[in-house]
């Protein structure tokens, strides 16, 4: 029997569309780290740049003293944001992702987090901003982006960071304000 339209929107699926999905499952590593308590301190943004992730970490928990945080990690990080025309449904899963993680882990605090260079904003994005480098671009999106998340989560502060990196490889992380 075909899933009903009932199956297929409620994102629960008929027992005749579920794979059986039989495995195996051996223990590989026990970690060092233990499941974190208390409560989540913010939802952070950010890019998928494999250069970036260890800076970002060393940010947020020593830049920003967040114990705890839940990471969206997606390409290009914040800017699904002002995606909504050219890719709506980008767009849409983004805010939904958002959404599901202030509703389930009471997050307060929304922090974005851009990045020198990202290759995602080169490729989609730059072309619609006419500040002149690289840079500015991506800072007025990033203003941008911050706006249409204090729209749709009132009650959120939303922040804005930025890891510029220098030619030596250092990382130095930036704030910035809408004005
Ligand atoms: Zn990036």
């Amino acid at each position: 029997m075909p899933p009903s339209d009932k199956d297929r929107e409620g994102g629960v699926a008929s027992e005749e569309t579920l794979n059986p999905g039989i495995v195996k499952v051996e223990s590989v590593f026990n970690a060092k780290s233990r499941l974190a308590g208390g409560v989540n301190r913010a939802v952070v943004i950010h890019c998928s740049d494999h250069r970036f992730q260890e800076a970002f970490r060393e940010f947020l928990s020593e830049g920003l003293g967040l114990d705890s945080y839940a990471p969206l990690v997606i390409p290009g990080g914040p800017y699904f944001c002002s995606l909504e025309q050219l890719q709506p449904k980008f767009a849409k899963a983004g805010f939904q992702s958002v959404s599901f993680l202030i509703k389930r882990t009471g997050a307060r605090r929304i922090v974005i987090l851009g990045h020198r260079e990202c290759l995602f904003f080169k490729d989609y994005l730059q072309f619609f901003f006419p500040q002149p480098d690289l840079n500015r671009k991506q800072f007025g999106a990033l203003g941008i982006c911050a706006a249409a998340l204090s729209d749709r989560f009132e009650g959120s502060g939303v922040e804005i960071y930025f890891a510029d990196a220098g030619d030596d490889g250092s990382v130095n992380f930036l704030r910035i304000e809408q004005v």
